[in-house]
């Protein structure tokens, strides 16, 4: 584990300003109002910029054939450091929905459950993406709603239509006006709706200061201290799904299906957090042909794991809304285990979509809760702190050279990237 949010003033590393010193009366006083008011115009200036003016300046976009084999759709995210493509059928010139890392998981599942290695590694020679619909059908799983935005609708609704559905991101279509087809022009993650408010709204986030957990965002455990009793499946951590390192790959992989989660964080007996595993490393583990790699410990298959993986970013829960926002500016960070105490003892995780949800969703603003009894430990030992964190992410954008679109920069093509949510 790399990172926190946790102050740590003996290792807080700053760097001098250059810039004049500014008024104290250009910025309101941080209360409740201002947080209130900050929102407010956050949302007012989603309502007022359309996803193209998210785009990045330039990037790169990657579409797929339903007729591609698997195995070289998945060689083909794996080279160039993606997780998801949107797909396009040839035959009837239309989009074909999104190939992500949930058909993978879908597809390793149904295999450990169907077939010998064997004749799932032959299979997977030779199966279309146009069949993984079949798969999903085989499983029982509700097959993924063909989700698509119209890059000029506002990024509020974008943003909307993102939280209603669940969704980590959007297909961006448009209209061909001479043939009438469609045209894939981009996805819109959350990642870079949220990266486009931490850069264009700098002032509203400096006003974001309440606590994560006041605000309710993120999923924390129910009992405190955590305890297996009173818990509805004896998990002392509940609701948070954990794992510890002996836990098999596969019951993480039924987990991510199960509840629909993206990242489970690994403990060890005491509750403290030594890592997280990530939807994500599934796709590395199926790199090296993990149809019985699904076996392995959690131990074991994080060993798999490319020396480029940036860290585990932890929290605690009362670090700031703001100084998250100002962290997902700085760094491409998809989700935060919350700790608590000197060690790090699991507390919560905090999504994107938790962070989105609150932004531009359905609670009431002002509505937080008081945390709770918990005191919330300001510091964990052998973790860098939030300024550290951000310094960290490199190269940090220069401030006056910052587009007003989201940069979404992709790695460049090689094997050793660790794939990007
Ligand atoms: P995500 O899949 O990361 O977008 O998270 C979806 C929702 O599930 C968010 O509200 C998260 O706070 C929550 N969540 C993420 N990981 C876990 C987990 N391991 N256990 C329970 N809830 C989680």
């Amino acid at each position: 584990m790399s990172s926190t949010l946790s102050p740590s003033p003996s290792k807080v590393k700053r760097r001098g300003s250059t810039r004049r010193p500014r008024a104290n009366s250009q910025l309101p006083p941080l209360t409740q109002e201002a947080h209130d008011a900050a929102l407010y115009s956050i949302r007012a200036y989603l309502k007022n910029h359309t996803s193209y003016d998210s785009f990045p300046v330039s990037f790169r976009m990657i579409v797929l054939d339903i007729k591609l084999e698997v195995r070289k759709a998945l060689q083909c995210l794996l080279t160039n450091g993606v997780v998801s493509a949107p797909l396009w059928n040839s035959d009837k010139s239309c989009f074909a929905g999104m190939f992500t890392v949930s058909d993978i998981i879908h597809l390793i599942q149904y295999y450990y459950k169907s077939s010998t290695y064997d004749s799932a590694a032959a299979d997977v020679e030779t199966l279309r993406l146009e069949s993984l619909r079949e798969i999903e059908k085989e499983l029982g799983v509700e097959p993924p709603p063909l989700l698509r935005e119209y890059p000029a609708a506002t990024l509020y609704d974008a943003a909307k239509l993102l939280i209603q559905t669940h969704a980590r991101r959007v297909p961006l279509l448009d209209h061909d006006t001479e043939t009438g087809h469609e045209v894939i022009v981009s996805v819109l993650t959350q990642y870079r709706l949220l990266k486009f408010i931490s850069i264009n709204c700098g002032k509203e986030i400096s006003q974001l200061h309440l606590p994560l957990r006041k605000l309710k965002i993120g999923t924390y455990v129910s009992s405190f201290p955590p305890s297996a009793e009173g818990s509805p499946d004896g998990n002392p951590f509940y609701p948070i799904a954990t794992a510890t390192l002996d836990t098999p790959v596969f019951d993480i992989v039924h987990m991510f299906s199960e509840r629909g989660i993206s990242a489970v964080p690994i403990i060890d007996e005491n509750g403290i957090v030594v890592n997280l595993y990530e939807t994500v490393d599934v796709i590395t583990l199926v790199r090296l042909g993990a149809y019985q790699a699904l076996d392995l410990t959690i131990s074991e298959a994080l060993t798999q794991r490319s020396p480029d993986f940036p860290g585990v970013v932890v929290c605690t829960a009362s670090d700031s809304l703001g100084t998250l926002m100002q962290l997902i500016k700085k760094r491409r960070v998809h989700r935060l285990v919350v700790v608590e105490g000197d060690k790090g003892r699991l507390l919560g995780i905090i999504s994107l979509s938790d962070v989105l949800r609150y932004l531009v969703g359905e609670i009431t603003i002002g509505e937080g809760i008081e945390p709770s009894e918990t005191q919330v430990s300001t510091s964990a030992p052998s973790f860098v702190s939030i300024p550290a964190a951000v310094e960290e992410a490199s190269p940090p954008p220069p401030e006056e050279n910052i587009p007003q679109a989201a940069e979404d920069s992709t790695p460049r093509p090689t094997d050793k990237v660790p794939p990007t949510e």
